[in-house]
């Protein structure tokens, strides 16, 4: 009697130990991602988005930033609409009627603040590309590494202004880069919205993998009809841009989460909840 429980305890413990029965987490430096409500809108016109299609119907936006934790560090990707866009009694109106319509209901600040996490504590960051509801918070961050590739750095603003400011700290990249050098985090190329535009690959322990997109496609429609707006700047690299990205998750058995579907984002946790 006793030796069959101590037999019957032994097999437990292999089954234990070799976690028989259980998911193996991937080994991956990324621990957990945050995602963070960077703004909502309403688009006046979602035809600006896919030319042809749905013409004078509005949809409601949102935009969004992710907070990566990996084992050497905070990372973050996007930084939305500028928090200053909260104080606005009415929003953010657009120039363009058929554009987004913004508000932002909470602040990048409040939610990095209610994690514990200091701007000072990020240590790099990494934004999709130039575009306003993008880069509204960049220099919140004056100290952290900021990755961008040099076409989008160096394709002039308006009035011939950068799009960064000059000291702020930066690597300039030319296609894609591992940015912990362990696979976990890496930023794609995907030009064709702006001339830089990059979208991000996330490995995560047990959510598997993940790709950002940026605006390289902003909502699922477009993504399944492979719908380009009639605004961005090269039709052509986002189409292949796209077809890079669904290679990617091909390879990588990847979900898509795209920044501004609200769809989508509805059926993600927010932040203080977390993937892993
Ligand atoms: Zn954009």
């Amino acid at each position: 009697m006793y030796r069959a429980l101590r037999l019957v305890a032994a097999a437990l413990s292999v089954l234990l130990l070799s976690g028989a029965g259980q998911a193996q987490p991937a080994k991956t430096g990324v621990e957990r991602l945050y995602v963070l409500n960077c703004g909502e809108g309403v688009a006046g016109d979602i035809s600006r988005w896919s030319p042809g299609v749905n013409e004078g119907k509005s949809m409601d936006f949102v935009d969004t930033c992710y907070l990566i934790k990996h084992a050497q560090g905070w990372f973050l990707w996007d930084t939305g609409l500028s928090d200053a866009v909260a104080a606005m009694p009415n929003g953010l109106a657009p120039a363009d009627p058929k554009a987004v319509y913004w508000h932002r209901p909470k602040t990048l600040a409040a939610q990095l603040d209610q994690l514990g996490v200091a701007p000072s504590d990020i240590q790099a960051m990494a934004v999709s590309h130039t575009h306003p509801d993008h880069i509204g918070n960049v220099e919140m961050f004056p100290t952290t590494m900021l990755y961008v590739q040099k076409a989008e750095y160096e394709w002039p603003g308006a009035n011939n202004e950068p799009r960064f400011k000059p000291t702020h700290p930066v690597t300039k990249l030319e296609g894609d880069h591992d940015v912990f050098g362990d696979g976990s985090v890496t930023i794609l190329s995907t030009p064709g919205h702006t001339p830089g535009h990059q979208s991000l690959l996330v490995k995560l322990p047990h959510t598997g993998a993940v790709v950002l997109s940026g605006d390289a496609v902003h909502f699922k429609s477009n993504w399944d009809n492979r719908g380009v707006p009639s605004n961005n700047f090269s039709k052509e690299q986002t189409l292949s841009s796209m077809q890079k990205i669904s290679e990617v998750m091909a390879k990588e058995n990847a979900q898509l989460w795209i920044n501004h579907d609200k769809a989508q984002r509805d059926t993600l946790k927010m932040s203080p909840e977390f993937y892993d």
